[in-house]
């Protein structure tokens, strides 16, 4: 039996590890606040102590924590990944980060012995708890195969994209994607109710189209409903958006609607609305 470590249970974290234990894997979790591990450690889980222990313990061990900072920081130092991996155990990092980041992350797990793949993930708090996430792998290809077992359990799809990069790249191609299509909705929905219009008309019709897409459809109810209880921090969304920017800057790419979009994040978290889901864009338009 593969054992597994676990770090970060965060939304996606919480429900992805849950998937692991109740498929039957042995795994064993860590969150910096301890708390969180309470749950999945009645479920079966083991306890870790430290990203360092866990990584030691562990055949694999996953993480899914917030950003590039927190990656790093669960990666580095004394009681760091790196620091327990050892030769040939495996760590695949699931949280969205640029390239550079999963690239320094990758040099520190390869250079202690360990193998590194990038494992960023596409869909959101439902498809985490359902298993259906999409899995966007990059990296050391004998550590996906190893793997797969455990991704057909946290998602639907898991293609391998190549060199360590490529995977952070197309999780960033996609939400740049997501949070501009996001914010021109919102604008979109504040536009034709202010002009009279019904706001279930114009999903109704939107939905008809060519546009229509589950994004508009579950975001469109919760902003009529005036509920915004977070599935995917806005905070997070806004940290895709402009890590995607500085991809299109590394790249001498020029992106105006991304750039657009990314200040409409922003001023959603200048508003107090970085807790909430990525739906409240909306209440910084109307
Ligand atoms: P979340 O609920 O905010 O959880 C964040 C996790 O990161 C928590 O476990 C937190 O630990 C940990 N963390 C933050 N800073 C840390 C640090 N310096 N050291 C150690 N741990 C730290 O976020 P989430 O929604 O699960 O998202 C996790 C990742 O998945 C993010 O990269 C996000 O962009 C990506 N993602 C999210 C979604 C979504 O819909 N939610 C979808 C796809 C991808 P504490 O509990 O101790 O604070």
């Amino acid at each position: 039996m593969t054992r597994v470590g676990f770090l970060g249970l965060g939304i996606m974290g919480k429900a992805m590890a849950e998937n692991l234990i109740k498929a039957g894997f042995d795994v064993t979790v860590w969150n910096r606040n301890a708390e969180k591990t309470t749950e999945l450690v009645v479920l079966g889980a083991k306890q870790g102590t430290s990203p360092k222990s866990v990584a030691a313990h562990c055949d694999i061990t996953f993480a899914m924590v917030s950003d590039p900072a927190a990656a790093l920081a669960i990666c580095q130092g004394p009681e760091g990944v790196a620091a327990g991996i050892g030769e040939g155990r495996g760590y695949i990092d699931m949280s969205t980060v640029d390239d550079s980041t999963s690239q320094m992350i990758a040099d520190a797990i390869t250079n202690a012995g360990g193998r590194f793949l990038e494992a960023p993930v596409s869909g959101t708090k439902k498809p985490a708890e359902d298993g259906t996430l999409i899995i966007l792998a990059a990296g050391d290809k004998t550590l996906y195969d190893e793997a797969l077992p455990a991704f057909d359990v946290m998602g639907k799809m898991s293609p391998f994209l190549g060199e360590v990069g490529q995977g952070a790249s197309m999780k960033l191609v996609v939400n740049m994607m997501m949070g501009g299509m996001l914010s021109i909705f919102s604008e979109g929905m504040s536009l034709g109710q202010k002009a009279g219009l019904d706001g279930e008309k114009i999903l109704e019709v939107i939905a008809a189209g060519a546009i229509a897409n589950p994004m508009f459809k579950g975001k469109g109810a919760m902003l009529l409903a005036e509920d915004y209880t977070v599935s995917f921090p806005l905070k997070h969304m806004q940290k895709d958006m402009r890590l995607a920017v500085a991809l299109g800057d590394k790249l001498n790419l020029s992106l105006p609607t991304a750039a657009t979009a990314n200040e409409a994040f922003k001023q959603a978290k200048k508003a107090g609305f970085s807790d909430e889901d990525i739906a409240a864009v909306y209440k910084t338009v109307q």
